[in-house]
């Protein structure tokens, strides 16, 4: 394939910027031609596409969000949509795709190859590792960083005062944002959507720590495991501590990538543009990942499928820690 087109799709993530600028540069050094799009399919559908040189993605690689933007696209859900992204991908001459987003943007990508055989090649870009079939996805090693500085910020305050905090954190359905800052942070308590949240138990928690002369604690709270105030409340009820909410929100979409997020976009942008690049019969339907630190890529179909994240082990090292 000799010419490409790349967008970023649904939330933005650190260290999107510094992949498109990886894609972008080494698809030019393999003399292809390279497009971009803004706003993810949006941009497809409305024909907002440009060619891209190496200087157009100077000065990006230290910068959070995306410099093509991103959106959610109804439209592109429907026939409709997609063949006017497709009529668009014809007229300006662009053979196949580089998808920088999460499931979503994902399951559109497939759909929009098994309706009308654009290939596209994947990357996972989100910061709420929710993708089973990659150990890590783009901007997640970010988020858990601004998560760790806020809780050293926390600490501090919370140390002095002997006061207690709930940490709201994102992820949607996924706990490993809040397990990762969890079990390098720290954290007294650890709450994910995939363990059943046992309040009495945490209320117990508390109250053993008390004893311990332990005053202060950091509970991490995935925004998918429960009910920040409600926990607050009952805490506040059965232990009589003193306890807040702080709730991050998106200062953990923004913020300059983290070495760790640099690398895997270069290594992510290398493999999705090979992909492409190898592709003669204009059939790549697929997307990059990483498994114990190998570059990998697989079906959609395959890697939507998968569910475990298997991250059991890490769960019971933290519980062990934290007391
Ligand atoms: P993310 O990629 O971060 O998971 P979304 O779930 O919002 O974000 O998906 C991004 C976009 O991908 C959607 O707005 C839509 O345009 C497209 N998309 C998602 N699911 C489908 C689908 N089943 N068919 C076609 N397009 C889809």
């Amino acid at each position: 394939m000799k010419s490409i087109g790349i967008l970023t799709s649904g939330g933005d993530a650190p260290g999107m910027n510094a992949c498109i600028r990886a894609v972008v540069r080494y698809a030019l050094d393999k003399d292809m031609r390279v497009y971009g799009i803004e706003r993810g399919y949006a941009g497809l559908i409305g024909g907002n596409i440009e060619e891209m040189n190496r200087r157009s993605v100077s000065d990006i690689i230290q910068r959070g969000g995306t410099i093509l933007k991103t959106a959610r696209c109804k439209e592109f859900t429907t026939m409709d949509g997609m063949k006017k992204a497709a009529y668009n991908m014809k007229v300006f001459g662009v053979d196949g795709l580089v998808v920088i987003g999460g499931d979503g943007s994902f399951r559109g990508a497939k759909e929009f190859y098994d309706n009308f055989g654009i290939p596209s090649a994947g990357i996972p870009g989100t910061i709420d590792n929710d993708l089973a079939y990659t150990d890590y996805t783009l901007g997640f090693d970010t988020a858990v960083n601004t998560v760790l500085s806020a809780i050293n910020n926390l600490r501090d305050t919370m140390t002095s005062h002997d006061l207690a905090n709930i940490v709201e954190v994102m992820g949607r359905h996924c706990g490993d944002i809040a397990l990762f800052a969890g079990l390098a942070g720290g954290a007294e308590i650890i709450l994910i959507p995939e363990k059943q949240i046992n309040e009495e138990e945490i209320c117990e928690n508390i109250k053993l720590n008390q004893a311990k002369g332990k005053l202060s604690n950091i509970i991490i709270l995935a925004e998918g495991a429960g009910n920040a105030e409600a926990l607050q409340n009952t805490i506040i009820e059965k232990t009589g501590v003193q306890i807040r909410t702080t709730r991050l929100g998106h200062i953990q979409r923004g913020g300059t990538p983290s070495m760790a997020d640099r690398i895997l976009a270069a290594r992510f942008a290398v493999r999705a543009v090979d992909l492409l690049f190898d592709d003669k019969d204009k059939k790549v339907n697929k997307v990059v990942g990483i498994k114990n630190n190998k570059i990998i890529d697989e079906d959609y179909a395959t890697a939507l499928a998968k569910t475990n994240k298997g991250h059991e082990d890490l769960y019971n090292v933290a519980k062990i820690l934290c007391t």
